[in-house]
Formats: C-alpha cells, sequence, structure tokens
C-alpha cells in the first residue's frame, strides 16, 4: 500500500472589506483635517450653492461641518454617494476630457466614511423631507427623515477615531489650522459669488460677502493690497487668463499670497510661479514674491487634472505656450499699469469692468493696447512690452543690498572689553563701527551686534523680566488679514512679555496699546506687520519653537539698519551693550558681530 501524504495549500488571496479598503484608499485623499475641509467645500461649490457656511473644531480633528445651500441630495443618491467611485459627475473615460466640476473621482465621501463618523442632512427643493445619515466605519448606523432647508450639511466628527496611528500623525492645532485656512482660502477665492464664512472654536474667522473678485482678494488677503492690484487679462482663442498681481512695492519677503488657478481649480505649479516671477524680474527685489492670483481658463480636453488624487498638480497639453502666455500678459498687465491712473477701489466693480475704465486713456494709448495682439507676441523672446519702473523703486538695490560681511580675522578672540568705552569711534559707511582697544582696533557690524543685544534682552524678558512698555497716547489700530489674525492672536502672551502691549478688537483688528521702548513711534504698525511677516519666514523651521521664531523675528525686525547713521552717543551704547552680551561675538544666527584687527598683524603689513 503507498502511503498518501496530502499538503493542503490554502488559497491566500481574498478580498478586503469594504471599511478597510476605503480606509486605506482614504490615504490618498484624506490625510489630514485640511483635506476633508477642501472636498467637502469643492462638493458644495458643485452643487450650485451660493451660501456656504465651514465649522471647524479643535483645527478640525474633532469637527469639520459644510453646510450649504447647493441642490440637496434625494435618500436614494445620500445613500450613494459614500460608496466608493459613486459619483454624479461623470459617466464615462471620455468625460475626463470635459470636466466642468471640481469633484469626479467619487473617493471624497467614502473616503471620509471610512476614516470619521460622519452625519449627514440634505433636502432637495423638490422633496418635503430631507435625510438624515448616520455613519461610522463606512457602515450607515442610521437614517431618517428630517425636516431641514435645501441643501446639504456634512459634518466630519473624530477624524481617523478608528486609525489611531494616522491620528497621531496629526501635527499640532495651529499647523492643522493652517492648512485649513489655506484650503478654505483657496476654495473661496476661486469662487467671489458665493458667500463664504470659516467658524472656528465658535469664532467667525473669515465672512466673505459676495463680490467681485477685486473684492474677495482684499477680504482675504488684506487692506493693504486695496488700490496695490494690477489687473491682469487677456484672451485669446486657445486660453484665457484673468485675475490680480500685486504691484512690485507689495512683494513680500515670504511666500503665500501666490495662487494660480485652472478652470477655478487651485493647482501648485512651479512651472508656470517661474513664468510669473520672470515677467516681475528687473521690478521687485530678489528673493522676495509678488501677490498674484491668476485664473487661467482653457478647453478641459487640453489638460489632465487626474494625475494627482487631489488634483492640484495638473498636466497641460502645451505647457510651453501656457507659460509663454501667462509672462507676457503679466509684463503687459504691469507695463500698463505704469501708464494708467489707478482704478479707485471703491468703484463699483461693474463699472470698473467697462472697458472706457480698465483700457488705458489715450487714442494712442488704446491703439499701441489694441495692436499689441499678444498672441502673436508672446512667444518671441523679449519682445513683450516696455516697462518702466516707478521712482520710488530706483533705490531698492540700495534699500534690500545687505552688506557683506567681512571673513573672521584668524584669531578672533571671543571677549574684549578692553576697548576705551568713551574713545571717540567711527562709523564706515554708515554700517561699521571702528572702535580702538589695546591690542588693534575691532570693527563692529552695527546691525549684526544689535540683533545681538536684543536677542539676549528678548531672552531675559521671556524668562520673566518683562520689557518696559511705553504706552501709547493715542493707540493706533492695525487691520490684518484673518489669517495673519489668527497668528498675531496666538502670539499675543508672548508678545506681552516682549513688551508689546495689543489687544483684539473683533473683525482682525488689533488696538495697539503700547510698544517697546525702542520702537519709535509712528512705526508700531509696521513693526508688527514686520514681526509677523518675519515670523512666516521661520514658520517651517522645526527646530525652533513658537517663543524662538517670536524672538529671533523681533531681533531682525527691531535691530538698527546697516546705513543708519549714529551718534557718537549711540555707538558707544552699542558696543557696551554688545560686550556686556553672553555672547558678543556673533548674532542669533551665527553671523559675526565683530572682527578684530591686531597692532602686530598692522605692523607686519607695512614691514615694521
Ligand atoms: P465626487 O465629488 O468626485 O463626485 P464625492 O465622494 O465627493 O465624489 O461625492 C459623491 C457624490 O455625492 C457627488 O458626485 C454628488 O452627487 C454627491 N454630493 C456630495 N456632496 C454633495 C453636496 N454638498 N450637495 C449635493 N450633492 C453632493
Ligand atoms: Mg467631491
Amino acid at each position: 500500500m503507498r502511503l498518501q501524504i496530502t499538503v493542503i495549500l490554502t488559497d491566500i488571496i481574498h478580498l478586503l472589506p469594504d471599511n478597510i479598503a476605503n480606509q486605506i484608499a482614504a490615504g490618498e485623499v484624506i490625510q489630514r483635517p485640511g483635506s476633508a475641509v477642501k472636498e467637502l467645500l469643492e462638493n458644495a461649490v458643485d452643487a450650485g450653492a451660493d451660501q456656504i457656511r465651514l465649522i471647524i473644531n479643535d483645527a478640525g480633528k474633532s469637527l469639520v461641518q459644510v453646510i450649504d445651500n447647493g441642490k440637496g441630495m434625494s435618500e436614494t443618491d445620500a445613500r450613494m454617494a459614500f460608496e466608493r467611485h459613486a459619483t454624479s459627475k461623470i459617466t464615462n473615460i471620455d468625460d475626463l476630457f470635459r470636466i466642468r466640476t471640481m469633484g469626479f473621482r467619487g473617493e471624497a465621501l467614502a473616503s471620509i466614511a471610512a476614516v470619521a463618523q460622519v452625519e449627514l442632512k440634505t433636502k432637495r427643493e423638490e422633496d418635503h423631507s430631507g435625510t438624515y445619515i448616520e455613519i461610522e466605519n463606512s457602515k450607515v448606523v442610521k437614517q431618517e427623515p428630517v425636516a431641514v432647508n435645501k441643501g446639504t450639511s456634512i459634518a466630519m466628527k473624530n477624524l481617523f477615531f478608528n486609525v489611531p496611528a494616522r491620528r497621531n500623525f496629526l501635527k499640532s492645532n495651529t499647523a492643522e489650522l493652517r492648512h485649513i485656512v489655506d484650503e478654505f482660502v483657496r476654495v473661496a477665492m476661486a469662487f467671489p459669488d458665493i458667500f463664504f464664512s470659516l467658524q472656528s472654536n465658535g469664532q467667525e474667522v473669515f465672512h466673505l460677502e459676495k463680490g467681485s473678485l477685486k473684492q474677495r482678494i482684499v477680504q482675504i488677503l488684506g487692506n493693504s493690497y486695496n488700490a496695490k492690484l494690477v489687473s491682469v487679462q487677456e484672451q485669446t482663442d486657445y486660453l484665457n487668463i484673468m485675475g490680480f498681481v500685486g504691484k512690485p512695492e507689495t512683494a513680500k519677503k515670504t511666500r503665500g499670497d501666490q495662487y494660480i488657478f485652472v478652470n477655478n481649480r487651485f493647482i501648485k505649479s512651479a512651472y508656470l510661479h517661474h513664468a510669473i516671477m520672470n515677467a516681475f524680474a528687473d521690478l521687485i527685489p530678489k528673493d522676495s514674491f509678488p501677490m498674484y492670483a491668476l485664473f487661467i481658463d482653457l478647453d478641459p480636453a487640453q489638460l489632465d487634472i487626474n494625475v494627482h488624487p487631489t488634483k492640484q498638480e495638473i498636466k497641460f497639453e502645451d505647457d510651453k505656450i501656457v507659460y509663454a502666455f501667462v509672462n507676457s500678459a503679466v509684463k503687459h498687465a504691469l507695463a500698463q499699469f505704469s501708464i494708467t491712473p489707478t482704478l479707485d477701489f471703491d468703484l463699483d466693480p461693474n463699472i470698473q469692468r467697462l472697458d472706457a475704465v480698465s483700457k488705458p486713456v489715450s487714442d494712442e494709448q488704446r491703439n499701441s493696447t489694441a495692436s499689441s495682439s499678444l498672441y502673436q507676441t508672446f512667444s518671441q523672446k523679449n519682445q513683450a512690452h516696455f516697462i518702466e519702473r516707478s521712482s520710488n523703486l530706483t533705490h531698492w538695490k540700495d534699500l534690500y543690498e545687505t552688506p557683506s560681511v567681512p571673513q573672521p580675522a584668524k584669531e578672533t578672540e571671543v571677549l574684549h572689553k578692553d576697548y576705551e568705552a568713551e574713545a571717540p569711534m567711527l562709523q564706515l559707511h554708515q554700517t561699521y563701527i571702528v572702535v580702538q582697544d589695546n591690542k588693534g582696533f575691532l570693527l563692529v557690524h552695527q546691525q549684526s551686534a544689535h540683533e545681538r543685544i536684543l536677542y539676549e534682552r528678548y531672552v531675559r524678558a521671556i524668562e520673566g523680566r518683562p520689557i518696559a512698555t511705553q504706552q501709547s497716547l493715542f493707540p493706533a489700530t492695525i487691520e490684518l488679514s484673518p489669517s495673519d489674525a489668527v497668528l498675531l492672536q496666538e502670539l499675543l502672551p508672548d508678545m506681552k512679555e516682549l513688551g508689546y502691549q495689543l489687544e483684539a478688537f473683533g473683525n482682525n483688528t488689533f488696538i495697539i496699546q503700547g510698544t517697546p521702548a525702542d520702537v519709535i513711534s509712528g512705526n508700531e504698525k509696521m513693526a508688527i506687520e514686520n514681526i509677523l511677516e518675519q515670523y512666516k519666514h521661520f514658520s517651517n523651521d522645526l527646530k525652533y519653537s513658537r517663543r524662538e521664531k517670536l524672538l529671533r523675528s523681533m531681533c531682525l525686525q527691531n535691530a538698527i539698519k546697516a546705513g543708519t547713521i549714529l551718534s557718537a552717543k549711540e555707538m558707544q551704547g552699542l558696543v557696551a551693550d554688545l560686550f556686556a552680551c553672553e555672547v558678543p561675538n556673533a548674532t542669533p544666527n551665527g553671523k559675526p558681530t565683530y572682527m578684530t584687527f591686531s597692532r602686530e598683524e598692522m605692523d607686519k603689513m607695512f614691514g615694521r
């Protein structure tokens, strides 16, 4: 008899249950509360709403809710909406090239339902009652009729409650809130004819009435852009561009106010960013960024938006044409702004759009605009329009060029207390202070020295020796963009210890009650704006705490700049303060504050 050995080879492949498959797929679409914000806002836009409210708690970690007055869903559609690949927006592959909606992949709601608890209320105009559905782990746990107005409300609660590993990956509330604000702004900017509001922990952060694009930009980015926007508008058979760029003088050292939309979809494109930067090349200092919000419209067949799950990257059929077009359109706009008077922002937006207002005034100018048919010239290099520098920019180079720091001398000694405090000091190039000491002389860089002095003073202040505040007799107010207001609110307690007494006044406005003594009166507003600007510059720097970033921003902002004439007394005070520092020889960023030149070396050089 033969012995039979049977090995049972079990099959090992199986289908994942829906909720797990959805959880995995959700990883691509819903990475953080901000991603849900984007998807839910886009759905509300696609539903034709003209009022959209976003409510978040705990930076979206406990609640993201979007309420719209759009077309709503039937009872069956409301259930279907949460299935994977369930969409009302496309039916076949060709539709992908006719897309006019923000969504089409049918994944967002399925993903959200897989990683959070969801409550949906929705009603169509024609239905008597609406539908309420509660979902958890991709399963409907409750459904019942509900009395609601036309439209849809989707609340996403406790994101990643069932995927703790991903919950742990979420960043601080501040960071997540910033993502949410970014997403909110990108959608709100693209649809100025929709009312948007954003409420965070019960406080209304944005309240954006319907209006023109220009009004929307100013509402979002702040009043400082009022009357500082240049309209960009070109139309061709192939593509259109419209929108605004900030006048050159509004360029900032930090990125943040740059927006490109293609068919109303916010996209990230280093390539088109370059096209715009290039148009500004000689008008703004290097390392600074102009504001822009540009809308490119073209036949959806000329694009592939389906190259990325969040659709922030797209592919143009012919990206060189788009580059050249964007570049010339911006150059053209900038050239026009230097010859046309600025339009008053408060004009009725409809009047502003009239040709007679928005086009150059004289016949000659009108003809030249008409004949400079962009489409024909934009691809010819250097053919774009002559751009005059506005007069106040003539000296920008002098203003922005940072003084070069000399190489450290060979034997740099750490402490030089032996200089003669009363000795006459000499200022060179309004930047360097020559100080004689008993070994030779020192060359002190006034700005770097002051950065060090302030840094140590601020550190002491934070450690419990608050800086004296000089009270303003006539307190100024400062109005910020909503996102800057959120930021400032966060920094208020620390700023108080550093001598800035600010009080929130609602509506993104703060009253400046007092500032540290070294802030020149009249400059309070600018000082605070610059500190915020500097702070944002550090904002992605993980190695510094919030306080440290604030300290460093304040040093950079408040230090005496190179190019400032100092009196003998000021020089003496500065040098004395420098050498009273714990680490006098370098700025907080590690640049040298002074160099030593010894007599011995000098003698040697002169052959003595
Ligand atoms: P997509 O937007 O890609 O179609 P979603 O998962 O975001 O996929 O939404 C699925 C479907 O649910 C949409 O196609 C739409 O029909 C419906 N839907 C989602 N949100 C809303 C809303 N706020 N109002 C009306 N219908 C909605
Ligand atoms: Mg969608």
